[in-house]
């Protein structure tokens, strides 16, 4: 048993080893990831419910890993986190997302909502609404137009610094949607506090409401709770007919997912507006 024991230590004792020489590279990556312009933006289409149209759209990050090929954020955000690199990194998102948005509009396309995902750290960052507000300056983006979207762990962080932040945001037009809603804290009576435009319920609630009565149920109190207070909302991961049609009925107002699109690229989206959605 004593002989095992150690073994045991020696194998965690390794596979510890190797899990930080794996996350050192990572971070040495990752730091040359933008200045060798490694990163790339998907974009994922959000589709009116009533009227089946296009109506906004999610900038999502993809690193182009030198050996590892095209990496997804998860393999990765958490690095940009603990060590900062998200702050530059979400501000290369922000601007070229809204950078792309307005070149979109300037080809003369209908404009669209245009959300992106903001972190914890960059969120409660001092100079998050500077930094924002560069950005909107820069590219003469309608702020209108702009969504961030926040976690409920990123809001819940610090949650007095967190009111004056988002009505900072809202002062400036910019819409504000709360992410994977259901996952975190999920408490409703919150949303009453915080001025979010837009709720959207996450794809694990979503992907069973057709199976799971409870599921169905709470996304069904979740709908209403969120009209009752003015807020819009939007289903993630929407996969099937079937999920499309219960949210329908459910009276949901978006959808984002692969039934009807996944992430893709700028010339695909580029497509994707010619063929008129
Ligand atoms: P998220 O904000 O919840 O984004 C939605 C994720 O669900 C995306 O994964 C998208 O590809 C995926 N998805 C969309 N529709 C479906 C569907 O119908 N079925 C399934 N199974 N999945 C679907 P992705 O692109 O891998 O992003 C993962 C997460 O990484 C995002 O989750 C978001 O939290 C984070 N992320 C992405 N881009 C950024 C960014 O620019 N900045 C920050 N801070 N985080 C980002
Ligand atoms: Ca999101
Ligand atoms: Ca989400």
């Amino acid at each position: 048993a004593k002989e095992q024991g150690k073994n045991t230590y020696r194998f965690f004792s390794q596979d510890l080893h190797a899990r930080v020489e794996e996350r050192i590279k990572v971070e040495t990556c990752l730091r040359r990831a933008l200045e060798r312009d490694e990163l790339f933006l998907l974009y994922q289409p959000q589709l009116d419910l009533r009227t089946g149209r296009m109506v906004g759209m999610e900038a999502l990050l993809r690193w182009n890993h030198p050996e590892l090929g095209v990496l997804t954020p998860d393999k990765f955000i958490g690095v940009a986190e603990e060590t900062g690199l998200i702050l530059p990194i979400g501000q290369w998102v922000v601007a070229t997302a809204c950078l792309q948005a307005k070149a979109w509009q300037q080809q003369g396309f209908a404009p669209l909502r245009l959300a992106v995902n903001i972190s914890g750290r960059q969120f409660n960052h001092p100079c998050f609404i500077d930094l924002l507000d560069q950005v909107l300056e820069d590219t003469g983006f309608n702020p209108g137009l702009l969504e961030l979207e926040l976690t409920e762990s990123t809001i819940m962080e610090n949650a007095d610094i967190t009111i004056m932040t988002l009505t900072d945001i809202k002062v400036r037009g910019i819409n504000l949607a709360i992410d994977d809603f259901g996952t975190g804290y999920s408490s409703l009576s919150y949303l009453k506090h915080f001025p979010f435009d837009r709720l959207k319920i996450a794809q694990s609630f979503v992907q069973d409401v057709t199976s799971d009565a409870d599921n169905a149920a709470i996304v069904d109190a979740v709908i209403a709770v969120a009209h009752s207070l003015n807020i819009r909302v939007i289903a993630e991961g929407v996969e099937t007919r079937q999920q499309l049609e219960f949210l329908f009925q459910r009276q949901c107002d978006e959808l984002q997912g692969f039934y009807f699109g996944r992430p893709i690229s700028v010339d695909q989206f580029t497509e994707l507006l010619r063929a008129g959605f």
